[in-house]
């Protein structure tokens, strides 16, 4: 994409440097003398965790929504004008159990957690699949910026609750037929009567209820005390979506402090706009990096 690539092309790090076993043992080096670890996770990482949003996964499953609609992947059909309530529910019952409540943690995200369950960490995402709660993490070690798949919210954003979904969407897609789900079955939020969404960020009408909120306070105290500290900041599959969340800001704080190391692993976009001293980059396959870091006889 020609916005990416301009972003790329002004950056002042240049793509990774040093041979893959160098860098690694600078990433271990720096995990290891870490005082705190924050994980920063973007959609390239629950990808390499096999929650792919298109090929197989999404025809295989998806056959009678292809044939009628014409739907090409799981990303693009999350913005699908849908007609009725009742296709739009049919949808999206089925991608919420896919991705979601029928998704077990990943090998991935397990492997990741093995490696820094004895450091001191925080993790803050913008997926919404649930998967680092699923692998284990404390709730309160996680900042889900952008929302969870499990809940759904009034559509216009008209109270701060959230309800959870899985019953429903097991019903719904249980009864889905035809692409449609039963008109009695379509949610309707119980204090205007509207319409409801699932609780991910699109537009401004995502709801921060009171857990966010607390998320939220979490993540910026420990990032005031990362910031004094031997950090490692290691940011995993971000890429431009919504780089204001993660990307710019970890590039910021490693640029502006030394004791501050950022680990970019990220097949696709490398590059940073700052000039940061303590970057250890890697185009690599997230997995097989994560399996030679968690290698006892790397040294
Ligand atoms: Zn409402």
């Amino acid at each position: 994409m020609r916005t990416y690539s301009f972003i790329e092309g002004s950056c002042h790090n240049p793509i990774a440097k040093g041979s893959y076993e160098s860098r690694l043992l600078k990433l271990r080096n720096t995990l290891d003398r870490a005082d705190y670890v924050v994980i920063g996770a973007g959609a390239g990482l629950s990808a390499a965790a096999g929650i792919t949003y298109g090929g197989e996964r999404f025809t295989d499953n998806f056959a009678d929504f292809i044939a009628r609609y014409g739907l090409t992947d799981m990303y693009s059909s999350a913005f699908y004008p849908f007609e009725t309530e009742e296709e739009r529910w049919a949808y999206w019952a089925r991608h919420i159990l896919m991705n979601r409540h029928d998704m077990l943690a990943t090998d991935l995200y397990r492997l990741l957690l093995h490696i820094v369950e004895e450091k001191d960490y925080f993790v803050i995402t913008t997926n919404v699949d649930g998967q680092f709660e699923k692998s284990g993490v404390d709730g309160g070690r996680i900042f889900p910026v952008q929302g969870d798949y499990a809940y759904l919210q009034c559509a216009r954003g008209c109270h701060d609750k959230l309800y959870y979904n899985e019953n429903l969407v097991r019903e719904m897609a249980r009864q889905t037929k035809d692409c449609r789900i039963p008109s009695a079955l379509v949610p309707r939020c119980p204090v205007c009567g509207g319409k409801m969404d699932v609780h991910v960020r699109k537009d401004g009408l995502f709801v921060q209820d009171s857990q966010w909120y607390a998320s939220y306070k979490h993540y910026q105290d420990y990032m005031e005390k990362a910031c004094d500290g031997n950090t490692l900041l290691l940011e995993l599959g971000v890429g431009y979506n919504t780089p204001t969340i993660i990307r710019f800001p970890f590039e910021r704080l490693a640029a502006q402090r030394r004791n501050i190391t950022l680990a970019r692993i990220n097949k696709d976009y490398l590059g940073a706009q700052n000039r940061i001293a303590n970057l250890v980059s890697f185009d690599e396959n997230i997995g097989s990096i994560l399996t030679d870091i968690s290698k006892s006889n790397l040294y």
